[in-house]
């Protein structure tokens, strides 16, 4: 089993700091990165803010559930690559989308969301695809537990997406909206993962201790998790392998 160090992560996020300092045109809040490298180049990871992330391998630009109330987008690239889990307003936000937009941009989303964005590619747990030699995979999100009122589930089964993101030799998870649902355990060999902590909408730490259990990524980023209480997450899975990072994702 590959241990977490040949990863190489580095955390880039001090550079950026370092050119906030000096120059005030910065001094809003350009995301925080970290970096892991692949066998396909060093991917860079922008944590934009709630649900909303940015990837860049060389000069290829994801975006991931864009949404301009989760952080600045100022600063950042247009997109080659969207990926949009659902049409929650948090995740789907459609003028946000058109500015990230240029000549031969993908857009893969969810049914639902692909109804507000005609060009939107639909993707459904089960499909998968290829942009630019990364494989796309879209996988099941949804609650079993979490109610809106009794009998609806906050996110019901069969609309929404996550997302698995193969680049070069390394495998990211973006979970989307979900809960620790039982198809968690048939993804594999998972490098960094993303699972949603706002309550009530998607999971407890202790639902995301028991996701992230069940198919051991390398490094785990809870995102999206509003007020809950990181702590506990790193708390729950200390005595695991498994690396839990905690960035701004609140
Ligand atoms: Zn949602
Ligand atoms: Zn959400």
């Amino acid at each position: 089993m590959i241990g977490i160090n040949v990863l190489k992560i580095k955390k880039v996020c001090i550079t950026l700091i370092t050119v906030a300092m000096s120059s005030p045109v910065f001094s809003q809040s350009m995301p925080e990165v970290d970096q892991i490298s692949t066998s396909a180049g060093d991917v860079e990871m922008h944590f934009v803010g709630h649900g909303s992330l940015m990837f860049k391998i060389n000069d290829f630009v994801i975006h991931i559930d864009p949404v301009r109330s989760s952080g600045d987008y100022e600063k950042l690239p247009q997109a080659d690559l969207i990926l949009v889990t659902h049409e929650h307003y948090d995740h789907l936000d459609t003028d946000l989308i058109k500015q990230l937009r240029k000549e031969n941009t993908v857009l893969i989303s969810n049914r639902n969301s692909a109804a507000q964005v005609p060009w939107a590619q639909v993707m459904k747990p089960g499909d998968s695809g290829k942009v630019n030699k990364i494989t796309i995979e879209a996988v099941p999100a949804y609650n079993i537990v979490h109610e809106r009122i009794k009998g609806q589930p906050f996110h019901p089964e069969g609309i929404g997406n996550g997302y698995v993101i193969t680049i070069g030799d390394r495998r990211f998870y973006i979970a989307g909206d979900t809960e620790n649902i039982p198809e968690m355990k048939d993804i594999k060999n998972i490098d960094v993962a993303f699972l949603p902590m706002n309550l009530p909408y998607t999971m407890t730490p202790a639902m995301v201790a028991d996701a992230a259990k069940s198919f051991r990524p390398k490094i785990l980023y809870p995102y999206h998790f509003g007020d809950t209480d990181t702590s506990k997450i790193i708390e729950l899975l200390k005595e695991t392998d498994i690396n839990v990072r905690i960035r701004k994702l609140n």
